[in-house]
């Protein structure tokens, strides 16, 4: 077949497999165009897309404020580097985060970066200088990023570990909680007592790091309890507690942070990204004065960190999710989206468990093997709807649906859910 006779789709998928690296796992999808909860791909068929660009379309594909505010910003300057030229939208976005912040202490304030992975590295600088202690202790289960720190903190050797060691040193890992798989609050804090007993001083820990709802790993809550505990061992430390709110903040789950669902848990460092930026990358460290300033001038930074143009995104997606009707709405979604996932789970003795926080939601599947959760995944595709895997063992479904999705939408891709899970049945 002649190049001219190849569909859009297959000649840039062809491309694709001469020109991009393999190590890049990619899917059939081809993208031509996204607004709100829908892609539409270069052949023109539309997806409602459940998966937004692995969660960093909370308030939707081309949010309105943030295209106008991308726009504004453009049509006045692109990069600067802000250790080059101070520029208001970043201070903008720090002020924003500050007022936003769940964590301790009256002044709050950031330091914005990349990428999520970017701004766990710069968590635990800052936690290091704080603390002059080089540990980080993390959890089963958890995703933290794809660096050489944050793949080390990372707890899934296929694809993200294997074959990319020597890991960077002082990283240990404790139980989490995972009350399906029988991991209980009490388990996970007697494993981490265990840790500071037998691995690890306590009195070397800088900091530890937890998702409050792990995202990759499956879509887990830490249970009610869990995290004042955490903060209580913490605090006996001397440890900071760095919240990773990268998948599960900014609206998420229904409160502007996850942690926010949690009683006395009132994390020291909070990370955040994906959404934040509306579809541009930023991601950004906030926690108390003290903390940021403890890094020496220059010891923090990089020459994209908190372009203008993704701030200018941020402080509109900022605004919409800190507005109380923006955040009941998200709500009343995960209120519906459970009932109709309990409904369906129901039919199923494969479905083990429907769980999340607010809409930020998964089906975990009874056996720990991938194959199911990608025919349903698959057949989710082939119907037109964008769904994502995500678990230790690839065996959850999680639905990333925008928070902002019309009621018809929503319907419609449950209901394409519905025959997917029927199709893999
Ligand atoms: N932390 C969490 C909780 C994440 O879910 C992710 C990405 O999925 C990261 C960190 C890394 O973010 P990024 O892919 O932007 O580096």
């Amino acid at each position: 077949m002649s190049q001219a006779e190849l569909t859009a789709h297959d000649r840039i998928l062809a491309d694709r497999a001469r020109y991009v690296s393999a190590g890049v796992s990619t899917p059939r999808l081809v993208v031509a165009a996204a607004e709100g909860a829908r892609v539409v791909d270069v052949d023109g068929r539309a997806f409602v897309d459940f998966a937004g660009g692995i969660g960093c379309q909370n308030t939707g594909h081309r949010f309105a404020p943030v295209v106008d505010a991308i726009h504004e910003q453009a049509d006045r300057y692109l990069h600067q580097c802000f250790m080059v030229g101070v520029y208001e939208p970043y201070v903008a976005v720090c002020r924003r985060l500050a007022e936003l912040s769940p964590c301790a202490g009256a002044e709050q304030k950031s330091v914005l970066v990349n990428s999520g992975a970017e701004a766990v590295e710069n968590a635990v600088k800052i936690a290091r200088a704080a603390t002059g202690r080089p540990a980080v202790v993390v959890f089963d289960n958890a995703f933290h990023g794809r660096t050489l720190l944050t793949m080390t903190m990372t707890s899934k050797v296929k694809p993200y570990k294997a074959g990319f060691g020597p890991f960077a040193p002082e990283v240990y890992r404790a139980p989490a909680p995972y009350p399906y798989r029988g991991i209980s609050s009490a388990d996970a804090i007697a494993g981490l007592e265990r840790l500071l007993t037998s691995d690890v001083d306590p009195a070397t820990v800088a900091c530890a790091v937890l998702e409050p709802v792990q995202g990759e790993g499956g879509f887990v809550p830490m249970p009610p309890d869990f995290p004042a505990r955490l903060r209580e061992l913490c605090d006996r430390h001397g440890i900071l507690w760095v919240d990773d709110e990268v998948q599960s903040g900014v609206g998420r789950t229904g409160r502007v942070w996850a942690v926010e669902h949690y009683d006395g848990a009132v994390p020291d460092l909070l990370v955040s990204g994906k959404s934040l930026g509306g579809g541009l990358p930023l991601a950004a460290v906030t926690g108390r004065a003290e903390l940021l300033d403890a890094v020496p001038t220059g010891g923090l930074g990089g020459t994209f960190g908190g372009n203008p143009l993704s701030c200018a995104a941020a402080a509109a997606v900022l605004d919409a999710v800190a507005d109380e009707g923006f955040l009941a709405g998200a709500r009343r979604l995960g209120e519906t989206m459970r009932a109709r996932l309990d409904a369906l789970a129901g039919r199923y003795a494969w479905i083990g468990e429907v769980r999340g926080l607010g809409p930020m939601l998964a089906l975990e599947l009874e056996e720990q093997r991938p194959e199911r959760a990608q025919a349903v995944v698959s057949a989710a595709f082939d119907r037109g709807l964008l769904l994502l895997a995500c678990g230790l063992y690839g065996n959850a479904i999680r639905l990333l649906a925008p928070l902002t999705i019309a009621e018809d939408e929503l319907d419609e891709g449950l209901g394409l859910l519905e025959e997917a899970l029927a199709a893999a049945d």
